[in-house]
């Protein structure tokens, strides 16, 4: 990354406007840099909480309105061909939902608690690299573990201090079933992530040496010792803190995620929607 950001500096700095040829070939070539320099740098420097479901979310709208328009629009349709596109529609819907409510479910963090939003937004490993944490609230026949909520984080191969997972290098992850006590649980998390971020190469010598045989150990994360747990704990402290200070300045009461995921639900699934309707704000 570094010989790529010398190179960049050295171009601008070494032009020749009298040869259009040249100037042309500089530019593509100031562009081909410039792409570079935006996968190279900007992702490390602009980590931040992201929703999980982000990835696919336009190419599952627009899939959604096609497969709504056929399901209309063709009435030669056999039933076995019906039944397959509703199946699709299906998942479709409950991805674009997911993906909804866990916006809303980070909006209502970031409202209630802002303080501990913006210090997760910018939290940076040992060598000052921003790390994005991925968050996505999962039904519970859809969790990857049999927790109500996991950290998920992984050291790079060729760089101990730096974090990967699902989402690639310079991140972790956040699975949180979704009830009632979700934002609770999140504040949970995100102390666990505080924690293990800027200190990951130590922190994996510790969890695998403590956790090695033991997956699906109760205690992962809160150990005697683990300075992860502790810090989870901190913040959950931190975050009923955070909250009365917001209902004291009359903050009200966010929406309940039940009735919320019905609604998203509802709105995803009319055919007549572009894109799901923005549902009521409770801030
Ligand atoms: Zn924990």
């Amino acid at each position: 990354m570094r010989a790529i950001l010398l190179l960049l500096a050295g171009d601008f700095y070494v032009q020749s406007p009298n040869f259009k040829s040249k100037l042309l070939k500089r530019s593509v070539m100031i562009k081909l840099y410039l792409v570079i320099l935006f996968i190279e740098i900007l992702h490390p420097s602009f980590g931040k909480i992201k929703n999980g479901y982000e990835d696919r979310i336009e190419s599952s709208r627009i899939s959604l309105q096609n497969l709504n328009m056929y399901l209309r629009g063709d009435s030669g349709l056999s039933s076995t061909e019906k039944s397959l596109l509703k199946v699709k529609i299906k998942v479709l819907v409950d991805h674009i939902s997911y993906y909804e409510l866990t916006d809303e479910f980070i909006r209502q963090f970031k409202i209630v608690a802002p303080i501990m939003f913006t210090e997760l937004d910018n939290i940076k490993d040992k060598k000052g690299r921003n790390t994005d944490v991925f968050i996505r609230l999962v039904p519970e026949t859809h969790s990857r573990t049999p927790m109500v909520a996991a950290t998920f984080f992984q050291r790079m191969l060729q760089d101990d201090d730096a974090s990967f997972s699902s989402y690639g290098p310079f991140s972790v992850s956040v699975d949180i079933i979704i009830v009632e006590n979700a934002l609770e649980l999140l504040s949970h998390e995100l102390g666990h992530i505080s924690y293990i971020v800027p200190n990951l190469a130590e922190y994996s010598k510790f969890y695998n040496l403590k956790y090695r045989n033991s997956i699906t150990d109760k205690t992962m994360g809160h150990s005697p010792g683990d300075a992860s747990g502790r810090y989870s704990h901190i913040f959950e402290r931190r975050f009923i803190e955070e909250r009365k200070n917001y209902f004291r300045n009359g903050g009200k009461k966010p929406m309940s995620l039940f009735p919320l995921l019905v609604q998203i639900k509802r709105n995803t699934k009319n055919p007549q929607n572009d894109y799901p309707l923005l549902f009521a704000l409770n801030d």
